[in-house]
């Protein structure tokens, strides 16, 4: 019997996952995806389910990601209008609050700049009766209301849309698959699948380990997976996906370092790898 062999295998089935298959499919490489469960059905159901950029992240100059993340923004509102919709957010500014109306409205002003041509409305302040006459919203003290624009998605539908565009690309995109044993080869993996009981055995240039919250689980089912990760992984920490950036919130195990070095450049500093590249709405 032939083994079928893959250039990319990808763990898990949330937008990462799928990003990253939809990415991979559309530059031609064979791509399988894998995910335990269902799509979306772990951190990528489970989230605040808004495409920000970051407004927090100004107070600390970080502006090229909020910037990077507002690019995305507005690739994500024109390629999937549908499923990505304006949501206009309103800030009280009390007088005791460390941050003052003036400071703020200039943060929120930055954040227009940075966002400049995605069509959203400006930031600004509501009319003081308008703010009067907001239900529920506590009046001592209040020095202004602010306003803004973020989006708002559901983040379920977002991944299973991503997952079956990387599909329509010819990826293979298969749900309640577990990858249970990952072996090294001499230029490459062995991946064993366990579909619903049969286990199935693959092969592959090169893996991904999008696995989330379980990466460290994905690390620690073989010793080729990246130094660091393993390291990660013997020492138990837990995997902060909120707090990685693009690069670290997928691993890639690669058995030759001079390719891994290649397909990473290829995926270098990507939210929601493709979405620049492939201007077809997922
Ligand atoms: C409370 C909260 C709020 C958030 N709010 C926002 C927000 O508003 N906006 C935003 O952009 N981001 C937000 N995030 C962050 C965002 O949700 C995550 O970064 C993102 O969902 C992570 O996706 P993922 O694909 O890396 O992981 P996951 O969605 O967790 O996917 C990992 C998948 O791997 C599968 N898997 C694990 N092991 C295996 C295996 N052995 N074989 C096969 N499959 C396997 C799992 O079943 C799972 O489906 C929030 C996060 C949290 C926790």
């Amino acid at each position: 019997m032939t083994t079928e062999t893959f250039d990319l295998v990808i763990i898990g089935g949330g937008i990462h996952g799928a990003a990253v298959a939809r990415d991979a499919a559309g530059r031609g490489l064979k791509v399988l995806l894998a995910e335990k469960g269902d799509y979306a059905c772990a951190t990528s159901s489970n989230s605040s389910k808004l495409i920000h950029g970051g407004l927090r992240y100004l107070e600390h100059l970080e502006l090229k990601l909020v910037r990077e993340s507002l690019v995305e923004r507005a690739e994500l509102l024109r390629a999937a209008p549908h499923l990505v919709t304006p949501l206009k957010f309103l800030l009280p500014i009390y007088d005791w609050q460390t941050r003052s109306a003036w400071l703020v409205h200039a943060g929120l002003t930055l954040y227009d700049l940075l966002s400049m041509g995605d069509g959203l409305p400006a930031s600004g302040r509501v009319s003081s009766a308008e703010a009067e006459s907001l239900p529920y919203l506590r009046q001592d003290h209040l020095s202004a209301v602010l306003h803004y624009h973020d989006c708002q998605t559901d983040d379920a539908r977002l991944t299973l849309a991503v997952a079956l565009d990387a599909r329509a690309r010819g990826a293979d995109i298969l749900n309640r698959r577990a990858v249970i044993a990952i072996a090294a080869l001499e230029n490459g993996y062995a991946v064993e699948l366990d579909e619903r009981g049969q286990k199935r055995r693959i092969e592959t240039r090169f893996i991904v380990n999008a696995a989330g919250p379980y990466a460290p689980q994905v690390d620690a089912l073989t010793e080729a997976a990246p130094e660091s990760a393993t390291a990660a992984a013997r020492a138990r920490q837990p995997y902060r996906a909120a707090d990685a950036g693009p690069a670290r919130t997928v691993r890639l195990y690669a058995a030759r370092r001079r390719r891994a070095h290649r397909v990473r450049h290829a995926m270098a500093g990507r939210a929601l790898p493709g979405h620049r590249h492939h201007r077809r709405p997922p």
